[in-house]
């Protein structure tokens, strides 16, 4: 990304340049990919009630990976399913294609819609838990996560109060990515 582009114009740009120019193909994990000259996209399909997608750009020898509206496989296939173990193996697998996905990003921009607490009322919302997501991008290896997906009933103290606690997971993991509450009109370099 350059630091002068709009984030708009920083995401839109490379991204309409492949669309233009280059049939999409699908790969038999589910993943399609698209490239056209530095720019790379992929998407995969996330896991939430209504169809959502999450994108993974590289340019630049930069990667880049957007996934909200997002929850953990193994975690809804046990419950909405009524397949106990069986449905979380296969969860299980899932969210490991997750995390290669998301692996060696430069920058994961992942859902953190509830806390660990709230999170239990809300399975099968598609939305993730702090620790779920902290974990996610622990396995991914990336190297900064930006907590995105905000509870609207969540204030700013909540907010801040969940980026700390994402920043104390990561330590308690032993890894030490840069992890922060994404904010509106934020410009990151990546
Ligand atoms: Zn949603």
């Amino acid at each position: 990304m350059q630091s002068v582009a709009t984030p708009s114009q920083a995401l839109t740009r490379p991204a309409a340049e492949v669309i233009r120019a280059t049939p999409v193909q699908q790969a038999s994990n589910g993943v399609c990919y698209a490239a056209s000259g530095e720019t790379a996209i992929s998407a995969t399909y996330l896991n939430h009630p209504g169809m959502t997608l999450g994108y993974r750009v590289t340019r630049g020898g930069k990667a880049l990976v957007y996934a909200t509206d997002n929850e953990q496989y193994r975690f809804t296939l046990e419950h909405i399913g009524q397949r106990a173990e069986a449905g979380r193996e296969f969860g299980r697998q899932r969210d490991e294609q997750f995390v290669a996905f998301v692996s060696q990003a430069d920058l994961y921009i992942g859902e953190a819609q509830y806390t660990d607490e709230e999170y239990p009322r809300k399975i099968g919302w598609g939305h993730s838990s702090l620790s779920a997501t902290v974990e996610v991008a622990v396995k991914a290896n990336v190297r900064a996560l930006a907590l995105f997906h905000h509870d609207p009933m969540h204030s700013d103290e909540v907010v801040a109060a969940m980026e700390a606690e994402a920043q104390r997971l990561v330590a308690s993991w032993g890894a030490t990515l840069h992890c922060f509450a994404a904010r509106e009109g934020q410009m990151v370099l990546v």
